[in-house]
């Protein structure tokens, strides 16, 4: 019995759990090592490293832990990117219009609606110093 990467985890132990108990009705239980072993060599190769830390002698109690372990980590990795990706496609989408609105301010800095240039909050807000040169920029937007 061999677990496949997407496959869900806990339902492969249960699955591997569920072996030993047959085993065990079967009168011919296995040691808990011996389990740990078929436990771990039951995983894809992608999952080696998780169990490099384990000591030589390790329990299935320990094997399972370190999978469930490595299981939290790559769902919620994945988890994190999705959201990460939903996050990136309403930044896209945008609330803002990047062309003037007749009746609001417009924003020359950034070109979007809804904001003056000197109230812009984007990161290419023009310098204290360059006062003058901003001003020359909204006078020119205004006559537009
Ligand atoms: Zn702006």
């Amino acid at each position: 019995m061999r677990h496949t990467d997407g496959e869900d985890i806990n339902a492969h132990i249960t699955k591997m759990q569920g072996h030993r108990h047959d085993l065990v009705m079967m009168q011919r239980d296995i040691d808990n090592e011996l389990f740990a072993c078929y436990l771990r060599i039951s995983m894809p190769s992608t999952w080696n490293y998780v169990f490099t830390a384990l000591p030589d002698h390790y329990t299935s109690a320990k094997v399972e832990q370190r999978i469930r372990d490595e299981q939290g980590i790559r769902s919620s990795q994945s988890a994190t990117s999705s959201a990460f990706q939903v996050s990136q496609s309403n930044k896209t989408k945008g609330a803002h219009s990047r062309t003037p609105i007749p009746g609001q301010p417009y924003c020359t800095n950034c070109k979007i609606s809804g904001h003056h240039t000197k109230d812009c909050y984007s990161k290419g807000k023009p310098r204290e110093k360059k006062e003058d040169k901003k001003d020359e920029k909204k006078e020119k937007a205004e006559k537009e």
